[in-house]
C-alpha cells in the first residue's frame, strides 16, 4: 500500500469529500491527492484549512460537466486511483430542478469513466474507479427488512434516479470495458461540516437561532445514520481492498426515526447549552411532507464487516455529540454558509 500513487477525488470540497481527503493526504503522504471539484454552493475550501499547505496536496477547480476539462485533467495528472463523489447532493433541490442533477450527477459521472478508460487505455494493474452513491437508490422499506448489495434499484426522487443511473454506468463500464470499478452505497452521513440545509445541522443551527426545527409529515420517516470520519473510512478500506466490479453498502446499523432523532438532537443542545431540558423541543413544528418521501432507509452492512473487517469507530451519540460540539466550536463556519445564496434558498424552501 506504500507505493507512490496518484489520486484525483473529486467533490473532495464537500461534506463527506473533505472528510476523505483529509484521511488520504493524513493517512498517506507518498500518495498525490488532487482534490477535482466546481466550488458550487456546497463546496468549501473552509473545509481542508489545516491540510492545504500539505505537499502530497494539490486543488484543481473544474467542473465535471466539462468533458474537455475533465480529460486535460486526467492527462496532467495520470491518476492512478479515482474516488468520485462530485454530485449533487440535496433531495430537495433536485425536486425543484432534476436537470441539474441530471448533468452532474450522470454526465459527469460518466465524463470520468470515459477519462479514466482512455487514460489507462487497458492497462489497469493497480487502478481503480472508486464511485461514491448512497443507499437511496434501493428506493424504501417497509417497517422490516434491510437493503443488501442485492437488493433491486428502485429509486423514487430525482437524486436518488440520478445516482441510480450513476451506477448503472459504473457498473456498465466494468462489464463492458473491464474498468476496475467499485461503488459504494452508504446511509445517511452527518458531522462536521454538514451543510446546514440537512436535517441534523439544520436543527443544531435553528435550535441556536430559536427558529423552527422542520419535520416532515409526522416525523416517522426513519433513516440510518452514519457518522462521516467512519464513511470516509470505509471509504479507504473499499479503495484499497475492495474487490472489483463489486458494490458495498456501508452503514452502521443505526435506525432512528426523524422524531426520535431531533428530540436527541434537542435532548444533547440543552444539555450542553446549560438550559433545563425541553426548551429546544418547543421549536419542533410538523410541515407538509416531502412529495415521494421513501419511509424508512436502512442498510445491511455485512458483506463490507464480513469481507474487509469494517466496523463503525463511534457510537451514534458519541458522533452527535463530537459534531454538536464541533457547530458550537464553528459558529463563523455556520454564519459564513448560511449567509447569501443559502438564506435565499432556505427562504424559498421554508417560508412559502
Ligand atoms: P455535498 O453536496 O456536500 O458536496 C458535493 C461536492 O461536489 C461539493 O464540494 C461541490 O462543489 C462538488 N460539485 C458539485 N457539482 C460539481 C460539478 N459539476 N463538478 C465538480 N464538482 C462538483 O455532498 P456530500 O453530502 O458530501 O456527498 C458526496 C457524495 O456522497 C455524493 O456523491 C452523494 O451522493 C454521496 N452520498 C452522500 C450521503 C450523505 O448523507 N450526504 C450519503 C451517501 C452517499
Amino acid at each position: 500500500n506504500n507505493m507512490s500513487k496518484t489520486i484525483i477525488i473529486t467533490g473532495g470540497a464537500g461534506f463527506i469529500g473533505s472528510h476523505v481527503v483529509r484521511e488520504f493526504v493524513n493517512k498517506y503522504p507518498d500518495y498525490h491527492i488532487i482534490n477535482l471539484d466546481a466550488l458550487t454552493y456546497a463546496g468549501n475550501l473552509e473545509n481542508l484549512k489545516d491540510i492545504e499547505n500539505k505537499p502530497n496536496y494539490t486543488f484543481v477547480k473544474a467542473d465535471i460537466r466539462d468533458a474537455e476539462r475533465v480529460n486535460v485533467i486526467f492527462d496532467t495528472y495520470k491518476p492512478d486511483g479515482v474516488i468520485h463523489l462530485a454530485a449533487e447532493s440535496h433531495v430537495d433541490r433536485s425536486i425543484a430542478d432534476p436537470t441539474a442533477f441530471v448533468m452532474t450527477n450522470v454526465v459527469g459521472t460518466v465524463n470520468l469513466l470515459n477519462a479514466a478508460r482512455r487514460v489507462w487505455e487497458g492497462h489497469y494493474e493497480g487502478k481503480k474507479f472508486h464511485h461514491v452513491s448512497t443507499d437511496e437508490v434501493y428506493g424504501t422499506l417497509g417497517a422490516e427488512g434491510l437493503f443488501t448489495e442485492e437488493t433491486a434499484y428502485d429509486p423514487h426522487s430525482p437524486y436518488s434516479a440520478s445516482k441510480a443511473s450513476s451506477d448503472h454506468f459504473v457498473r456498465a463500464y466494468h462489464d463492458t470495458y473491464g474498468l476496475p470499478t467499485v461503488i459504494t452505497n452508504c446511509s445517511n452521513n452527518y458531522g462536521p461540516n454538514h451543510f446546514p440545509e440537512k436535517l441534523i445541522p439544520l436543527c443544531i443551527n435553528n435550535i441556536l437561532n430559536s427558529r423552527p426545527l422542520p419535520i416532515y409529515g409526522d416525523g416517522s420517516n426513519t433513516r440510518d445514520w452514519l457518522f462521516v470520519i467512519d464513511h470516509a473510512r470505509a471509504i479507504d478500506l473499499v479503495f484499497h481492498h475492495g474487490k472489483v466490479g463489486e458494490s458495498y453498502n456501508v452503514g452502521g446499523f443505526n435506525e432512528w426515526k426523524n422524531i426520535d432523532l431531533v428530540r436527541e438532537i434537542c435532548r444533547q443542545m440543552d444539555e450542553k447549552l446549560g438550559r433545563p431540558q425541553g426548551t429546544a423541543e418547543q421549536l419542533i413544528t410538523f410541515v407538509k411532507d416531502r412529495p415521494g418521501h421513501d419511509l424508512r432507509y436502512a442498510i445491511d452492512a455485512t458483506k463490507i464487516n464480513k469481507e474487509l473487517g469494517y466496523k463503525p469507530s463511534v457510537t451514534f451519540e458519541q458522533g452527535l455529540s463530537i459534531t454538536i460540539d464541533w457547530f458550537l466550536n464553528n459558529k463563523e463556519w455556520l454564519e459564513n454558509v448560511t449567509s447569501g445564496e443559502y438564506q435565499k434558498y432556505y427562504e424559498n424552501q421554508y417560508n412559502k
